[in-house]
């Protein structure tokens, strides 16, 4: 299965839902160039936060 992070642009937060878990906004994909400095730092975190290894 094929995680897709998402973000929130209004409260800067990624995250796997389609609705911010925040705001109740929607939540875009993140631009790729944008992304992927911090791919490995968003991976890690949404990794801690469910409890299990994502691969996307
Ligand atoms: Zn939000």
């Amino acid at each position: 299965m094929k995680w897709k992070i998402r973000f929130c642009k209004k409260d800067r937060i990624y995250t796997l839902e389609e609705t911010c878990t925040k705001c109740g906004g929607r939540t875009a994909i993140p631009h790729p160039t944008r992304f992927s400095p911090i791919d490995k730092y968003v991976r890690y975190r949404i990794e801690n936060k469910l409890g299990k290894k994502i691969d996307c």
